[in-house]
C-alpha cells in the first residue's frame, strides 16, 4: 500500500477538474464558508485556518523524494488556498 505523506483532515473535496491532481492542502476548509447551498466545510473539524507551515514544506520534500515521476499536477487546499498572504517584494 502507497501512503502519501500528507496528513489530511477529512473531508477532503476533489474538483472534478482535478481528478490527476495531488491535493495539497495549505488551509483547512473555507474562509467565507457562508454559501446557503454549500455545506463542504461545515464540520467542527473544517473550521477555517492555515495549515502549518513546516509540515506542508516537509509534505512538498518528502512527495517530491517518493512521487516526482507520478505528480504532475497539484490542487492547493482546501475551500481557499488564495486565502494566505504572499510576499510583497519580487524577484
Ligand atoms: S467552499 Fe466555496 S461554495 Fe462552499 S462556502 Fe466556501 S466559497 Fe462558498
Amino acid at each position: 500500500m502507497t501512503t502519501i505523506p500528507i496528513r489530511y483532515i477529512d473531508p477532503v473535496f476533489r474538483p472534478p477538474s482535478e481528478a490527476d491532481s495531488l491535493i495539497l492542502p495549505v488551509t483547512n476548509g473555507c474562509s467565507w464558508n457562508k454559501c446557503t447551498y454549500c455545506e463542504m466545510y461545515t464540520a467542527p473539524q473544517k473550521k477555517f485556518g492555515v495549515r502549518d507551515e513546516p509540515e506542508t514544506l516537509e509534505s512538498i520534500r518528502k512527495i517530491g523524494k517518493q512521487f516526482s515521476e507520478q505528480v504532475q499536477r497539484v490542487f492547493l487546499g482546501d475551500g481557499d488556498a488564495m486565502a494566505l498572504s504572499t510576499p510583497a517584494t519580487h524577484p
